[in-house]
């Protein structure tokens, strides 16, 4: 008979980062939830009840929400803070228990001295500083420290290498998707956890936020509320409402074409199988079905796959050698206009498309992919150089959008500004061969006007409000939250 916790280490979505056989004398599994913020097909949380059942132990979530996570503001904080009761019921129908320890209260390693686990398990980031953080943890960690790859359809680890566009990573996605696009289930934990008396714990409805010093000038977003079960809800009015029209409507920025699920699933309080799963189940034609699940699997798992493989992710170093010489090329060429910051993040230029995305995006949070495209473009058009235009995108873009700070973004702005995954175009003043976009060709594609009104009508309401469009078929303006 296999081992039953040698198997799920060799399970290809879990690294092992600090060996060693689980304590047999610990009193419980911890798992240290960081991405994955959700008590429903969570592999990382699988891996830590399955693991639980076998050594006779019960599964405490450690959940330590902290002020210093990189470029987060009120925004983010508050979208993920709404989240953290929806966690909590679903751990208790999952008979696991939840510490939640927001700053100060957060550091991991006392709390794993006061419950002496057998076995620690987290989720996987791909990104710099939570990937730093892992690694700290597996040099201090005195038990077997193990993470799960949960937030991807396929383990980002088995694709290697950096590939160079969706043409090369789609075949080596698809030909793995029969094995790992199947139900995660969702175990139950045979040993309840019960809480010790003394262990300090927050209130899951507590105001941490209000005590914390962090940037509070982007204002929460109201119509787009966070957690696991306003995910559901807007899964939901995606699959009976838009799923059908996705390949038509999806670059329609002036329609909710769209699933509106990149908050949720930023912040991992949804996760891929769920939706993807729901998407081949549902009785939407195969074209649309295909579209979407092509942008959920194929477009953001590459995405991963640069952050993960591209130390360079966030800057401009990322690109490649036909972009860098190209735009070295170009980088004299007269612009056509230059802004300054104050112009730019106030959508003061003379583009009133481009203005209407912005102040959209600063006011609630969101901003429809044609146009997050658009929008990278013409910084590049009205920037004193590639580095400036480059330094905006990543700033702005993780500073407002709800669903900022993600590998998805970095990979947009990689593609928009410096021709990432795509190929060298035709010569163009300033762009050289990275493509470029127009107001003219914007205009081709939809209904500009109708965009710009709906974002005038809705900055009139003067309040901080989720993406609000007109739905296609019915005229009605309804929210992406379905709320
Ligand atoms: P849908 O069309 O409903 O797609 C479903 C899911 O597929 C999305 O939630 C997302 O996870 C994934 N997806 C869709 N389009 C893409 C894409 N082009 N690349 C990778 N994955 C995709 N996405 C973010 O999540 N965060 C960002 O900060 C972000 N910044 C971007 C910046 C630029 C310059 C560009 C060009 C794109 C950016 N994107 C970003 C990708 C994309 O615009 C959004 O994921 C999408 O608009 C989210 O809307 P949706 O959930 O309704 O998407």
């Amino acid at each position: 008979m296999p081992d039953p916790i040698q198997l799920l280490e060799d399970d290809p979505r879990v690294l092992v980062r600090r060996g060693g056989a689980p304590d047999p004398e610990g009193s419980c599994v911890v798992y240290w939830m960081q991405r994955s913020q959700r008590a429903f097909d969570n592999p990382a949380l699988n891996v830590a009840i399955e693991a639980a059942n076998v050594l006779a132990k019960p599964v405490v979530v450690f959940f330590a929400p902290v002020p210093f996570y990189p470029h987060a503001n009120l925004r983010h904080y508050s979208f993920l803070a709404e989240g953290v009761s929806d966690i909590e019921a679903g751990l208790a129908r999952r008979r696991v228990g939840l510490v939640f320890r927001p700053w100060p209260e957060h550091r991991l390693l006392p709390f794993l001295d006061e419950v002496r686990p057998a076995l620690l398990v987290g989720d996987e980031n791909p990104m710099r500083e939570p990937e730093q953080w892992r690694e700290k943890v597996a040099r201090r960690v005195k038990v077997p420290f193990w993470t799960v790859d949960a937030d991807v359809i396929v383990p980002s680890r088995l694709m290697t290498k950096e590939h160079y566009a969706a043409r090369t990573i789609r075949p080596r996605i698809h030909e793995q998707l029969e094995r790992f696009l199947v139900p995660p289930g969702n175990p139950v934990a045979r040993l309840a956890w019960k809480a010790p008396r003394a262990l300090k714990q927050a209130a899951v409805t507590a105001d941490f936020l209000g005590a914390w010093k962090i940037d509070r000038s982007v204002s929460a977003v109201g119509r787009i509320r966070g957690g696991s079960a306003a995910a559901m809800r807007v899964l939901r009015t995606f699959l009976t409402q838009r799923l059908t029209g996705y390949p038509e409507r999806r670059n329609h920025p002036e329609i909710a074409g769209t699933s509106g699920l990149s908050p949720y699933l930023h912040f991992g309080q949804i996760g891929p199988h769920t939706v993807a799963l729901a998407v081949q189940r549902s009785n939407a034609p195969k074209g649309a079905k295909d579209a979407f699940l092509e942008q959920l699997i194929v477009r953001r798992e590459l995405a991963i796959n640069f952050v993960r493989f591209n130390a360079d992710y966030d800057n401009l170093e990322s690109l490649e050698e036909w972009a860098r010489r190209s735009l070295a090329q170009h980088a004299r060429d007269p612009r056509p206009v230059i802004y300054d910051d104050r112009q730019l993040e106030a959508g003061e230029t003379g583009d009133p498309l481009w203005n209407g995305a912005q102040r959209h995006m600063v006011l609630t949070g969101w901003m429809h992919n044609y146009l997050r495209m658009y929008w990278a473009k013409k910084l590049l058009e009205w920037s004193p150089s590639v580095a400036v235009a480059y330094h905006r995108a990543v700033e702005w873009n993780d500073k407002y959008e709800l669903d900022g700070r993600d590998p998805n973004g970095y990979a947009g702005i990689a593609w928009a500004l410096v021709g990432k995954h795509d190929r060298p175009w035709f010569e163009r003043p300033v762009f050289g061969q990275i493509r470029s976009m127009s107001y003219e060709g914007a205009r081709r594609k939809f209904d500009v006007d109708a965009y710009v009104q709906q974002i005038a009508s809705e900055r009139e309401r003067q309040e901080p409000q989720g993406p609000s469009t007109r739905d296609a078929r019915s005229g009605r303006r309804e929210s992406f939250t379905g709320l």
